[in-house]
């Protein structure tokens, strides 16, 4: 199973996929997480990406094309993956679709989560206070100017990509404003 979570910071892309995971034994592939382990062990890469992410902007294609071509040929992927915030721009679209092609690999679905952008704020917050409840370390990005500019990135770069995966007709759409259980209900059906 190989799939594709879509959606705007906060839509629970994460969560789902991380659900996901446990139910078809498949990782889930996040470019955040990834490019946040770069930065915490601050190699090359960790070092370009920091002051991008901490403005909320977009790391380059270049870069992330090529942490997701490595990831995948790593054996835990051989049963497949779920790629979480990932691709984020049509030419990382476009590299995945040759990447895929190169490996032989196909797409099973390109699931998008819709969410009401209002509460995309409320939610970054709400993961904010959790996190400081837990005792956890807050994300540099999770602060009102960076989440703005993340939302503008993703308007702008990412909501793009909703047509092109139409257009092939991978494209399938969940209300992301239900609840947890209803929204992984709603994809299961899909994945049927
Ligand atoms: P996320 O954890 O998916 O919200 O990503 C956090 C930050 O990592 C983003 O705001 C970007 O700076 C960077 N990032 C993650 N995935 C990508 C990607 N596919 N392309 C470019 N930048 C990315």
């Amino acid at each position: 199973m190989r799939l594709i979570f879509l959606g705007p910071p906060g839509a629970g892309k994460g969560t789902q996929a991380k659900l996901l995971t446990e139910r078809y034994g498949i990782p889930q592939l996040s470019t955040g997480d990834m490019l946040r382990a770069a930065v915490a062990q601050a190699t090359e890469v960790g070092k370009r990406a920091k002051a991008v992410m901490d403005a909320g902007q977009l790391v380059s294609d270049e870069i992330v094309n090529e942490i997701v071509s490595d990831r995948v040929d790593a054996p835990d992927c051989a049963k497949g993956f779920i790629l979480d915030g990932y691709p984020r721009t049509v030419p990382q679209a476009i590299a995945l679709d040759r990447m895929l092609e190169t490996k032989g690999l196909k797409l099973d679905a390109v699931i998008e989560l819709k969410v009401d952008e209002a509460a995309l704020v409320r939610r970054m917050e709400n993961r904010v206070a959790e996190t400081v409840a837990a005792g956890g370390t807050v994300r540099s990005d999770d602060n009102p100017e960076a989440f703005r500019r993340r939302l503008t990135e993703y308007r702008e770069k990412t909501a793009p990509l909703s047509d092109h995966y139409a257009r092939i007709g991978q494209l399938k759409t969940v209300d992301g404003m239900a609840g947890v259980e209803a929204v992984t209900a709603e994809i299961e059906k899909i994945l049927a």
